[in-house]
């Protein structure tokens, strides 16, 4: 079941705008595959559906990012129109932004907050159209959760910086054109107050992209080395000192749009036209007569629907104007854990079959990558303990986590 906010006038209209406009691009039977639950003629739809061709075309429709300005892509438009426009990609099994969620998500709206008019200018419209992928270039070896203490050092040469240091966790940097880069350009400062914030091009001479492999099989993310790279000037994002501020931006975006992203929500590629997920996933479980599968089946299902009305919480203020209050916070820990319970049972209610499949059972081998898959969720995007401690002194109140280097200059805190 999903929980809905009732359309005024103004938000059916546009919901009728947006679905008539996905009916004109996608192939022929797409919409009335998904409506009727047709699997067939869906298949059929997708196998003339193509993700580049899919992400040039909503980026140069408005859609992709509708709060942007107009002159950049955008339709200058409102948060209940992003949440439309969001229930109807998913209800039709699209991506949004495909590969370029990073772009999409976290670079646009942190060079539109802080970037010059040059910047908008030739990076806009292009991470929309999926010209140009972009990459996250903030963790390091030693600093994940506080970000604030990254060591990667800029240091300015006349019109250039020259960049050394490691990144690592850099998720799709094999494929990017370009990161968003947190760099110490001043390491007498206190941590927060000695960062430059750049967009790199990642084909520099001086930048080592090298694939990590993870233990789902692929290789999502990367370590990045940099020698002596040179970066000028005219790519720095914000003052010089004044990276954290725009580093914010890009992390506060990062929780809307990707982290914590549910089991069900990640589904929308999976090839069936169904448009109930928690439909597709009881399908999934075998046994399903078995009292004590049934059990955590019911349990499963209640704990889905609190998710949907935390969910329809925070998309019932957008709609109505207002800001969402800690619903994102909370429901990012919370579907992280769900879904590393989840996959969980649905490995051991499949038994060897989700260990040892036969080699063309792609639902067999979907369990056991969302099982391995779901151990980051607790991880990306923030941490659950360091989400747990926001949300304690936030919204409970509870005094601040002790923080004993905060005031010292980078340089003198042990270890840097
Ligand atoms: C799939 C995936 C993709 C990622 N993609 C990117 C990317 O594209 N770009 C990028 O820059 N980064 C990326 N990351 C990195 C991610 O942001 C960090 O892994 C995360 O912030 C945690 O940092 P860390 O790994 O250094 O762990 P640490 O910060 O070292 O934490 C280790 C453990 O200690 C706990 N801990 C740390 N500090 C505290 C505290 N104060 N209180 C309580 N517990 C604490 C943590 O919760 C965790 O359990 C990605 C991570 C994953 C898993």
């Amino acid at each position: 079941m999903r929980f809905k906010v009732e359309d005024t006038k103004e938000h059916s209209e546009f919901r009728a705008t947006f679905v008539e406009w996905l009916g004109q691009v996608l192939p022929p039977g797409w919409i009335e595959s998904i409506n009727s639950g047709d699997e067939l003629a869906f298949k059929e739809a997708r196998s003339k559906w193509d993700i580049f061709s899919w992400m040039k075309t909503i980026g140069l429709s408005g859609y992709a990012a509708p709060l942007w300005p107009k002159e950049f892509g955008g339709l200058s438009g409102e948060a209940w129109m992003q949440q439309i426009i969001r229930e109807e990609l998913s209800n039709f099994r699209l991506p949004l932004a495909g590969i370029n969620l990073l772009g999409v998500g976290l670079a646009g709206p942190t060079i539109i907050e802080h970037g010059n008019q040059a910047q908008k200018q030739n990076y806009l419209q292009k991470i929309l159209t999926g010209e140009e992928i972009w990459c996250q270039l903030f963790s390091e070896p030693s600093c994940g959760s506080d970000l604030a203490s990254v060591g990667t050092k800029a240091v300015r040469d006349g019109d250039e910086w020259v960049v050394n240091g490691q990144k690592v966790w850099t998720t799709i940097a094999q494929f990017a054109k370009y990161g968003m880069l947190l760099a110490r350009t001043d390491p007498s400062k206190p941590k927060h107050e000695g960062l430059t914030y750049f967009l790199l091009d990642m084909k520099t001479p001086g930048v080592e992209v090298r694939p990590l492999r993870q233990m789902t099989g692929s290789s999502e993310f990367n370590e990045v080395f940099f020698t002596d790279v040179r970066i000028p000037d005219t790519n720095r994002v914000g003052d010089i000192g004044d990276g954290w501020r725009c580093a914010r931006t890009t992390l506060m975006n990062e929780r809307v749009a990707l982290a914590g992203l549910s089991i069900d929500e990640t589904t929308f590629l999976g090839g069936s036209a169904k448009k109930d997920p928690w439909q597709l996933f009881l399908d999934s479980i075998p046994d399903r007569s078995n009292p004590i599968i049934r059990q955590k089946l019911a349990q499963f299902w209640i704990e889905s629907q609190v998710k949907e009305i935390t969910t329809f919480r925070a998309n019932s203020a957008r709609m109505r104007g207002q800001s969402p209050g800690p619903e994102g916070g909370v429901n990012k820990v919370f579907n992280a854990e769900y879904n590393k319970r989840r996959s969980e049972f649905a490995m051991n209610a499949t038994g060897m079959g989700s260990i040892a499949w036969q080699t063309h059972d792609s639902h067999a081998q979907d369990k056991s990558t969302r099982f391995l898959r779901a151990r980051a969720n607790t991880i990306e995007g923030g941490t659950s303990e360091i989400l747990r401690s926001q949300m304690a002194e936030r919204i409970l109140g509870l005094p601040r986590d002790i923080e004993v280097d905060k005031d010292l200059p980078w340089d003198q805190i042990p270890g840097k």
